[in-house]
Parts: structure tokens; C-alpha cells; sequence
């Protein structure tokens, strides 16, 4: 591993000047950018450790609730507020990784995680994200994890958390920092498909910190399902999952949410899905419909196939899941 420089600046402030410093890198739980940097894949100059910033907070805020960037993901899933009020992320965060690193990782890191594409992690493959230009060593090569949405001819590497897939079905913003302010994200907007440029995981600017989320109210809390269906059933990635929420007057469907994991660069928000199952009753033919609609446009590499079969069928268990049906 290259040799680092590491500090903790005292205020906020303070941090926000250190990482708009070239070379230098935030570290807050470590649980993926050590990993990154043992292995040669990124080289830090500077690792600026922000674990000490009053980011920790879970709070009402107007309209919804606040998560702090710092918040841990163990202690986000567990919180009674998020329980209570938004399920979905709970079982979503529940659903990532080993309790052991669910009490190490942050929320803003698992936001800024990065792929788990074998290639990108073995640097002496070709990968167009690790080494732009290099090449893809998945496109042909092996692609049963990669992804079925939005990739490009330069990147079919998928997002690998959980949480984001409730958040971006749950319509969260993010809120970030600079020396110019404080702007606001659209989650959904956050992070960005390969396209030409898979280097670039999302829409964090240089100099930006993540403060938090925020997650407005919402009447799903009763009818919320993440489904994830994984090699085994604990510490591994998606090969699908689904955030499922609906919001029930009796038996019909007054508003849905939809997203899927495991498919895309980004957390895949399914909106024509969600809309073709708003108004129309509680059923299993409802949820194939949607299922349906959802995996329109999909393009499989070979090794993930599979997945044209197991996106639908994952999505209308979690709906049946999440509507009560079984
Ligand atoms: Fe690299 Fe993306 Fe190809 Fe994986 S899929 S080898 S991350 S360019």
C-alpha cells in the first residue's frame, strides 16, 4: 500500500478546506476504501478522518426525517424513528453486509461505495472505471453479478448497496457541503450511469461533503418489503433486489414506490412499474403486470441472463410481500 498521510481536522469547516485539497480522500468507517487502497486501486495522498463531525444525528426535520451522514448503517436500522416511520430502510440497510460491518459503515460511505465488479478490483484486468480507456474486462468476460439497466459499452458494473435502493425509492435528498454552500440532491440524481465515463460513480463535486439525508413523510410505513436475493443469505451482494411500498385503501392501490439493487449503476427506480400499479386492486396479476413493465428494455451479457427471470419474479414477491398477499 502506498504511504499516506493521515489528520483529523477539528471543525467542519476545517474538513471542507482538507478535502479540497488534491490527493486527499475522506475516512469515515473504512469498510470499502480500505479495501481499495490494500488492494492498489486507490492511493490516497491524504486520508482526512471525519469520524469525530456532529453528523450522527437521526431527527424529525419539517416534512420528514433527518439522517446524518456519520449515523452508523447498524445503528440506522435499529433506530426507532426509522422503524416506525420508514421501514423499508431498515429492512433495506438490515439486508447489507455482516452486522460487523453494518456497525463500522456510515451512511454517507455506503452512499460512496464503490462497485464490486471482480475487475475493478483486480488491477491487472482491464476495467474502464479503475484505468479509463483500458477496457472492460466484464463485457465478455465474467458478468453474472453485472447489470441488466443503463449500462454502456464501456461499463455494465452495478451499484452495490441496499440502503440507496430505499432511498431512492423512498425520494430521498442528500444535502452536501462546500466552500460555495449548501446544495441540495435529488437521491435519485445522485449517482450517474457508466455512459462514457464509468469512472465517475456520481455527482458529488470536488470539495463537497456529504452532510445527510432526509427522507420526506410518507404513508408507506404499513405496506413496506426489500426483497434481496443473494448467493448466500448473509455478507453478499444483490443479484436483485427489490424496495417495494404501497399505500392501501382497502384493497386498492393508492401510490407505489418501486426500485431494484443488483441491476444497474445506479439504484434503478422502476416509475412506469409504479404507475401501472397505482388504482388497480391488490392482486397477483396486478404485480406480474408491473413486473413486467419494469424489466421492459433490459439487455443481459451472457452470465446474467438469469436475471430476466429473477427481476420480475423478485418483484412481485416483494409485492405481495409488501401488500399483504402472503
Ligand atoms: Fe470495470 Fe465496469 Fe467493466 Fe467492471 S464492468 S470491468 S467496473 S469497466
Amino acid at each position: 500500500m502506498k504511504q499516506f498521510q493521515y489528520s483529523r481536522p477539528a471543525t467542519q469547516q476545517a474538513v471542507i478546506d482538507a478535502i479540497n485539497k488534491p490527493g486527499a480522500k475522506i475516512i469515515a468507517g473504512g469498510t470499502n476504501l480500505v479495501d481499495l487502497m490494500k488492494r492498489g486501486v486507490t492511493a490516497p495522498d491524504k486520508l482526512i478522518d471525519i469520524n469525530h463531525l456532529p453528523l450522527k444525528n437521526i431527527a424529525p426535520v419539517k416534512g420528514g426525517l433527518h439522517i446524518g451522514a456519520l449515523a452508523l448503517n447498524s445503528v440506522v436500522s435499529e433506530n426507532k424513528l426509522v422503524v416506525a416511520q420508514q421501514p423499508l430502510l431498515s429492512m433495506a440497510l438490515k439486508a447489507g453486509a455482516s452486522p460487523q460491518l453494518r456497525n463500522m459503515a456510515t451512511v454517507g460511505g455506503n452512499i460512496l461505495q464503490r462497485t464490486r465488479c471482480a475487475y475493478f478490483y483486480d488491477t491487472t484486468m482491464p476495467c474502464n472505471k479503475r484505468e479509463p480507456g483500458s477496457g472492460c474486462g466484464a463485457i465478455g468476460g465474467y458478468n453474472r453479478m453485472h447489470a441488466i439497466f443503463g449500462a454502456s459499452d464501456k461499463c455494465i458494473a452495478v451499484h452495490p448497496s441496499d440502503m440507496c435502493v430505499a432511498l431512492v425509492a423512498l425520494d430521498a435528498t442528500l444535502i452536501v457541503q462546500s466552500k460555495k454552500g449548501t446544495r441540495r440532491i435529488p437521491f435519485a440524481d445522485f449517482h450517474r450511469l457508466p455512459g462514457e465515463h464509468p469512472d465517475l460513480d456520481n455527482n458529488l463535486a470536488a470539495g463537497e461533503l456529504i452532510l445527510g439525508v432526509e427522507i420526506p413523510d410518507n404513508n408507506f410505513a404499513k405496506n413496506s418489503y426489500y426483497l434481496k436475493i443473494r448467493d448466500r443469505q448473509s455478507y453478499a451482494f444483490a443479484l436483485v433486489s427489490v424496495a417495494a411500498a404501497l399505500e392501501l385503501e382497502g384493497n386498492t392501490i393508492k401510490n407505489a414506490r418501486l426500485a431494484m439493487g443488483g441491476v444497474a449503476h445506479k439504484p434503478w427506480r422502476l416509475v412506469e412499474a409504479e404507475k401501472a400499479l397505482i388504482g388497480k386492486p391488490v392482486s397477483a396479476e396486478t404485480f406480474n403486470i408491473a413486473a413486467q413493465i419494469a424489466i421492459q428494455g433490459a439487455k443481459t451479457y451472457g452470465g446474467n441472463d438469469f436475471k430476466l427471470k429473477l427481476a420480475p419474479a423478485t418483484i412481485t414477491e416483494a409485492l405481495k410481500h409488501a401488500s399483504g398477499l402472503v
